[in-house]
Order: C-alpha cells, then sequence, then structure tokens
C-alpha cells in the first residue's frame, strides 16, 4: 500500500526536505544549506522550518510517516544521533521524537549510507539483489551492507563501517586513530593528501604541475579525467587501495553486486571500469565474480521514502 511521507536528508553541506510517496513519487522538495553555524536548537528550528515548507509546497499532503536519514554514526533503535562529525549540532539529539512530537506523526531515523542501500534495493539497480553492498565514497568511506535481502546492522547497530579496515599497517593515521584504514589511504580526504605531498615533493624544483595548493578530490579526479600525469599517479594509487578493500569485503560477505555512490563516483564511468578491472585482478585465484556498478545519485536522493517503504515490509 501506498503511503504519503514526509522525507529528510540530513548532511554536513546541505538539508534536504521532501514530500513524497513510498513508490518514489516526489511531489515537493526543499532543500537548504546546513545551518552548522546556528547550534543546535538553531539547527533543530531550521529543520522544523524546512519540513513545514515542503509540506506547505506539496499542498498540505496529510503525511503518515516521517523518513530521515542522517549523516553519522545514529542509533536507529532509539532514533537519535551518536556523533555526526560533519554537523556536530545534531550530535546526541533525539531526531525522532523531536520531529514525530512536532508533526504529529511517527517518525524513524537511518544513516546516510543504510538509507542509500536501501533506496538502491527499494528503488534502485539492487532490486533483484539479496545480497549487495553500497559502498559511499566521499571525504570519508561507509558501506551499506545487505544479507539475504536484508539490511545488516549488527549487534550495536554499527555495521558497514568498512573504511577502518586497515589494509596498510603503519599506513597513515586515520580519523578514528587506527593507521592505514582504507579511509585514510582511498577517501576523498586521502586523494587531497596525496595531491598536497606531491606538490610538496615537487616544491624548489622547475616541474611544471597543474596541481595546485588547497585542491579536494574533486579537482584530482577531474585532472586525471583529462589525462593529467601528476593526477593520473594519484588515481592509480587509490583505485588500487579501493580494489583491495573491496576484495576484502568480497572475501567476507560474497556479494553478487557492489554500488559505488558518494561524492568520488562523480569520476565517472572510467573511475568505476578501472576499480571492476583491478578487483577482478585480485581475485587470482578465489574464483569469484561479483558486478561492480557505479550507484545513481537520482535514486540516493529518495532513500527518506525508499526507508518507509523498507520498514513497512
Ligand atoms: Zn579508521
Amino acid at each position: 500500500m501506498k503511503e504519503t511521507v514526509l522525507g529528510y536528508d540530513i548532511g554536513g553541506t546541505k538539508i534536504l526536505a521532501l514530500v513524497g510517496s513510498t513508490d518514489g513519487t516526489v511531489y515537493s522538495k526543499v532543500e537548504k544549506k546546513t545551518g552548522n553555524h546556528l547550534g543546535r536548537e538553531g539547527l533543530i528550528g531550521q529543520l522544523l522550518q524546512i519540513g513545514e515548507e515542503a509540506l506547505r509546497t506539496s499542498g498540505n499532503l496529510k503525511i503518515s510517516r516521517i523518513g530521515i536519514i542522517c549523516a553519522g554514526l545514529i542509533d536507529q533503535k532509539n532514533g537519535t544521533v551518536i556523533t555526526s562529525p560533519n554537523i556536530p549540532s545534531v550530535n546526541g539529539v533525539h531526531l525522532t521524537r523531536i520531529l514525530s512530537d512536532h508533526f504529529g506523526t511517527p517518525a524513524f531515523l537511518e544513516n546516510d549510507a543504510a538509507g542509500a542501500a536501501i533506496a538502491e534495493k527499494e528503488f534502485g539497480l539492487a532490486k533483484k539483489s539479496a545480497n549487495f553492498i553500497y559502498l559511499a565514497l566521499s571525504t570519508g568511506i561507509g558501506s551499506g551492507i545487505f544479507i539475504d535481502g536484508k539490511l545488516y546492522r549488527g549487534s550495536n547497530g554499527l555495521a558497514g563501517e568498512v573504511g577502518h579496515n586497515v589494509i596498510q599497517v603503519d599506513g597513515p593515521l586515520c580519523s578514528c586513530g587506527r593507521k592505514g584504514c582504507l579511509e585514510a589511504m582511498a577517501s576523498g580526504s586521502a586523494v587531497a593528501r596525496y595531491a598536497r605531498e606531491a606538490l610538496e615533493l615537487m616544491r624548489g624544483s622547475h616541474a611544471r604541475t597543474e596541481l595546485r595548493e588547497g585542491m579536494d578530490a574533486r579537482a584530482v579526479l577531474s585532472l586525471w579525467a583529462n589525462g593529467n600525469r601528476e593526477a593520473g599517479v594519484i588515481v592509480d594509487r587509490v583505485i588500487y587501495y579501493l580494489a583491495i578493500g573491496i576484495v576484502n569485503i568480497c572475501c567476507a560477505f560474497d556479494p553478487e553486486l557492489i554500488l559505488i555512490g558518494g561524492g568520488m563516483s562523480n569520476a565517472g564511468e572510467n573511475f568505476i571500469e578501472k576499480i571492476r578491472e583491478t578487483v577482478l585482478g585480485e581475485f587470482k585465484t578465489m574464483g569469484r565474480q561479483v558486478k561492480i556498478a557505479r550507484a545513481s545519485p537520482d535514486v540516493t536522493s529518495l532513500a527518506p521514502l525508499a526507508l518507509i517503504k523498507y520498514l513497512s515490509r
């Protein structure tokens, strides 16, 4: 049965509220920059305001539930945010209670990578896959894992932190305090760091380069797409680390499909193809098969609706 839902997608840079149906139809959509400077009360006020605006522009449709997607570690059972490094104002906030009290209807919370996996399961490329993994390659690396048709949450609800699998012992320091995690070796922030290190090495020499101070992953990946050699060295290295990380994941979960999403997946089909080739090369004698494809950002944006649909099963 179709339901009308108020959905939220709360990220470090923007907040999206939408009113839509659990069949994937969107009736209205409001997007604002995340008011991190507003503090806790201010940010909560902003959330309520954006939700009301989305409801108003939908023609005040009657909603039956609220689906909330939020970046960071969340306590899905209680509906609270444990810690969100990019949206510190929501740390410890009981999002489901606040939104459900305000709008007078039940609310449900999910983490962004798990939300994107659910969206792919309900509306995207993973509709027919029972065992698949959505890998979010952004500033950090996270994942949403489906096993036997169900999202795998783990005993503390914290499963899917594949970004903290160590792939180089004594490698670079990770935000989690360990060294050589996949996230420290192959995330967007790692790409930016490799660019800084390459510039550092070239300092004083007269070598010409298109790398610049302060370049982020998007800028480096766009140089790579245009055939730049130094960016090529960086991206080859990152793809190799990603492939090692993906092979580890395949050894543990044996998925039929890996969907690559997050900001870095915008580097395009060539980037995905190189990951695919490197992963298959690394399987060696393991006799494995896995499909690797790019997740669709249009599907990811339906995550709040997909969450409610998924919870109704
Ligand atoms: Zn780590």
